[in-house]
């Protein structure tokens, strides 16, 4: 069955939310398309996390968001979206996923897991969150290797290895070892990462000091088993007993689906896609971009707090 619009945003995270509200403000007639749950990256962020933004400027579309804590958590952040889409009665379609846009002329073609759509415009807000950087050892694809790591409970009693030094990394091997994991880190370079959140840092690096979680700096994995990790270490090869591996490894924005579509990257490592930074439409006219996936490969220089602008300046160039 087709549907049209006058736009298609594309992914409802924080920022695809921002402008869908922008959207209605101005009286556009839209759709979000959404290929999980509302705000599916948050979701499959760790279920203890804790934002390093204070919680108004998380906020999208002017609605408050109100939290008992200096800096919200991620089920408050689920909440608050979830809130906002229900008041604002926003027309997502959820676990819905895009799969091929056409141009047809000055319309766009969507076709997604569930329908087709003809709109004159799409915002594309896909985020970075759904392609993990692999290890590319034998034995990534067992069971017992995850790129995305949940609850520290799952990993009681149980003997984990994390490999990473970024926050993710820092999280999850101080949660799992507090809920009695024996811990071991693989790390690539010779310390836990500065960027490590400044209130998280002094704990993982004092635990590790004091042995009582086990580091191996500058150092990476050559081969994991059902039962064991063979590592590669200054000292030479270490063979571990291991149950689980938590690979918090990063992740890369899907850029292969914007360059199906026409639009340009930049031809250096950030392959920043091309668009105007003060409509933010790409090259190809009529469809803009939107929240982090505008940084290309430098997955940090964007965020929800400096994405919220976004929505507005697209919606002045969509109205105008
Ligand atoms: C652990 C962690 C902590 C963070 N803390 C903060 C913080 O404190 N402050 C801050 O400002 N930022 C923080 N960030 C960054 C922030 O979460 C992201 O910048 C934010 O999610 C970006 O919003 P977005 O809407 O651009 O992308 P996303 O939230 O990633 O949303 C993109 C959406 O698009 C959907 N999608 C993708 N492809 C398709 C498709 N083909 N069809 C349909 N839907 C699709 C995805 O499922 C997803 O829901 C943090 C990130 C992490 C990982």
């Amino acid at each position: 069955m087709t549907e049209q619009f006058k736009l298609a945003i594309i992914g409802a995270g924080p920022i695809g939310l921002a402008c869908a509200l922008a959207a209605q403000k101005a009286g556009i007639d839209y759709v979000i398309l959404e290929k999980g749950c509302l705000v599916n990256s948050l979701y499959n962020y760790p279920a203890n996390m804790t934002f390093f933004s204070t919680s108004e400027r998380l906020e999208i579309g002017g609605v408050p968001f109100v939290s008992v804590n200096n800096k919200p958590t991620r089920a408050e952040a689920l909440e608050y979206y979830r809130r906002v889409t229900v008041a604002h009665h926003l027309n997502v379609r959820l676990f819905e996923t895009v799969n091929k846009i056409e141009q047809k002329d000055n319309l766009f073609s969507i076709e997604t897991s569930k329908k087709h759509y003809i709109v004159h415009q799409i915002i594309i807000a896909i985020g970075f969150y759904d392609l993990p950087y692999t290890i590319n050892v034998p034995g990534e694809n067992l069971p017992k290797v995850t790129h995305y790591y949940k609850d520290p409970h799952h990993y009681a009693f149980q003997k984990v290895l994390i490999v990473g030094a970024q926050n993710s990394a820092a999280d999850a091997a101080l949660e799992t070892w507090r809920k009695g994991a024996e811990v071991t880190m693989v790390i690539r370079k010779q310390e836990i990462g500065q960027r490590v959140k400044y209130w998280v840092r002094p704990d993982i690096v004092n635990r590790i000091e004091e042995g009582s979680i086990k580091a191996y700096y500058n150092s990476s994995i050559v081969a994991i088993h059902p039962h064991t990790v063979e590592l590669d270490t200054p000292e030479g090869p270490v063979t571990i007993e291991n149950d689980w591996v938590i690979a918090m490894t990063g992740y890369q924005p899907n850029l292969g689906f914007l360059e199906k579509i026409g639009i340009q990257l930049s031809d250096d490592a950030q392959r920043k896609p091309q668009f105007n930074p003060d409509t933010h439409e790409s090259n190809v006219k009529g469809i803009y971009l939107a929240g982090v996936i505008c940084g290309g490969m430098d997955t940090h220089a964007l965020f929800i707090e400096n994405s919220r602008e976004h929505a507005e300046k697209i919606m002045a160039s969509i109205v105008g």
